[in-house]
C-alpha cells in the first residue's frame, strides 16, 4: 500500500529529476516553444518540495492537490494548469484514504489524465504531454516499470509528429522531427513514480 509519505517521495524525486533534466527541456522547448519549458517546471516543483515541507498533509490525495495546486499558481505557461490539473484531479480520485493500492492510483492517475485531455483538448497523437501519460496510464496495470516503459516509448514517439495543441502548433509542419517538452517531462514525471516505487520494492 501506498501512503502520504510515498507520494511525498514521488514529487521530491519528481523535483529532483526535473533539476537534473531542466537544461535539456529548455532546449526542446526552444526549438518547438519558447524555451521555458525547463524553468517553468524547475519554479513549479521547488514550490511543490516547499509546500509539502511546510504543511506536510497526510493523505496520498492532499499531496497531490497540494502539489497541483502549488503547479497551477507558479509555472505559468501552458503546462502549470495543465500539470495542475492532473495532480489534482488525481489527487481528488484518491480521496482521503491513508494509503492507497496500485489499482486505485491507476483509475486516479486515469482521472487526472482525462481531466488534462478535457482542459487542453488534446488527444493521442497531436505531440503533447498526453502522448506520454495516456501510454503510461494503460500501461500502470501491469506495474510501475511498465508505465515508466511506456511513458517514455511515448514520449521518444513524438519526434516525428505534427503538433497539433499548444504553441508549437503554430508552426505546423515545422514541428516535426522534435520531440516534445511536455512528453519529454510527463516521462520524467512517471520516471520518478517508478523510482520511488522501486526505492520501495513495490
Ligand atoms: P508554454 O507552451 O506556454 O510555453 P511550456 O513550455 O511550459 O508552456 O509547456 C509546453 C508543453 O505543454 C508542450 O510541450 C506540450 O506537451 C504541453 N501542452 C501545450 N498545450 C497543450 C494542450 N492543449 N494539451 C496538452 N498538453 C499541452
Ligand atoms: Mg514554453
Amino acid at each position: 500500500m501506498l501512503d502520504a509519505d510515498f507520494f511525498r517521495r514521488w514529487m521530491t524525486t519528481a523535483a529532483a529529476s526535473v533539476d537534473r533534466e531542466a537544461d535539456r527541456l529548455t532546449a526542446l522547448d526552444s526549438a518547438i516553444g519558447d524555451a521555458d519549458h525547463g524553468s517553468n517546471l524547475q519554479r513549479g516543483f521547488r514550490a511543490v518540495t516547499a509546500a509539502l515541507e511546510k504543511e506536510a498533509p497526510d493523505t496520498p490525495g492532499a499531496v497531490l492537490t497540494l502539489a497541483g495546486r502549488q503547479l497551477i499558481s507558479t509555472v505559468g505557461g501552458a503546462s502549470g494548469p495543465l500539470y495542475g490539473t492532473l495532480l489534482r484531479r488525481t489527487g481528488k480520485a484518491l480521496g482521503d484514504a491513508a494509503e492507497v493500492g496500485g489499482e486505485q492510483l491507476a483509475e486516479a492517475l486515469r482521472a487526472g489524465v482525462d481531466g488534462v485531455m478535457k482542459l487542453g483538448g488534446a488527444a493521442p497523437g497531436d505531440k503533447t504531454m498526453i502522448d506520454a501519460l495516456v501510454p503510461a496510464v494503460e500501461a500502470l496495470g501491469s506495474g510501475f516499470a511498465a508505465a515508466r516503459a511506456a511513458a517514455e516509448e511515448g514520449a521518444v514517439a513524438t519526434t516525428p509528429l505534427q503538433a497539433r495543441k499548444g504553441r508549437a502548433s503554430y508552426l505546423g509542419e515545422r514541428s516535426i522531427g522534435h520531440q516534445d517538452p511536455g512528453a519529454t517531462s510527463s516521462a520524467l514525471l512517471i520516471a520518478a513514480l517508478a523510482d520511488t516505487a522501486e526505492a520501495d520494492g513495490e
